[in-house]
């Protein structure tokens, strides 16, 4: 679903590649944490998966696609594939709980109908069923982070990023978000987790990619993690 052969990202001559000769392939149905110290290189990736970068030298293949080839009027077409969940939720501050859904799925063109029927059932997976009205400011941490990735899935992406979804949590309301990580990975999602948070990490026993100084130091199923930092 995923394949890096060969990537290294230089941003600055001057400094050391923020990815440096990574070969990685993660399958259709996997998922995995992408771990490291902060400046390690998990953003990068994550922003090459999406083509917001472009690898310097080797090749990201996206969905059997190499990210390179794709014409930049295509591209949307590539994130469309590509659900992303961020630390700090991005909500839309004015729509409420079904609007923030909703709007992910009129900005493709998508009809009423198909709206009407699918915002709930994502809202339900979730389990925000019956706040449907609430504003984001109504809501804890915990909840709009079900919101941002209720509206992540809503048009059935193959492939999930969450980019430290559970870094503005506490350990209690994080191991729920994990939940619906972990369920959305069971309907056939590949997920894709950067963090730090080493007591989600060894809690879940997932594939551990770690990354240090923007190479693949460890690469384990099942694994687990010490955070130095
Ligand atoms: P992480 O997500 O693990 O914190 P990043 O991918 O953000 O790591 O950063 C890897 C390295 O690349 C760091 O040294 C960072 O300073 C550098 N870097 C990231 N983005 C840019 C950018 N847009 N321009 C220049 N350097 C960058
Ligand atoms: P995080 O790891 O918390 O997601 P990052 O440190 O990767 O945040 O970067 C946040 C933003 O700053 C990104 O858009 C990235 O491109 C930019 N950035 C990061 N490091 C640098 C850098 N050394 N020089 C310029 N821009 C950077």
């Amino acid at each position: 679903m995923i394949r890096f052969e060969n990537v290294t990202k230089v941003y600055d001559q001057k400094s050391r590649p923020a990815l440096d000769g990574v070969d990685l392939e993660i399958d259709r149905g996997d998922f995995a944490f992408l771990v490291g110290p902060s400046g390690s290189g998990k953003s990068t990736f994550l922003r090459l998966v999406l083509r917001e970068e472009q690898a310097t030298t080797g090749e990201v293949h996206v969905a059997g696609k190499n990210v390179a080839r794709i014409p930049s009027w295509r591209v949307p077409k590539l994130r469309r594939g590509i659900g992303v969940v961020f630390q700090d939720f991005r909500l839309l501050p004015n729509k409420d709980v079904f609007g923030n859904v909703a709007f992910a799925m009129q900005v493709i063109g998508q009809g009423r109908h198909v709206i009407r029927e699918t915002v709930p059932e994502v809202i339900k997976l979730v389990g925000l069923e019956g706040k449907e009205r609430r504003m984001p400011h109504e809501l804890s941490g915990g909840e709009q982070q079900r919101v941002a990735i209720a509206r992540a899935i809503v048009n059935k992406p193959g492939i999930l990023l969450a980019d430290e979804p559970t870094g503005n949590l506490d350990p209690a309301t994080s191991v729920g978000i994990m939940n619906v990580l972990d369920k959305i990975n069971q309907n056939g999602t590949t997920v894709l987790m950067a963090t730090h948070d080493d007591d989600i990490v060894n809690s879940m026993r997932r594939r551990v990619v770690e990354l240090a100084e923007g190479r693949i130091v460890r690469d384990e199923t099942g694994g687990e993690y010490t955070a130095m930092i």
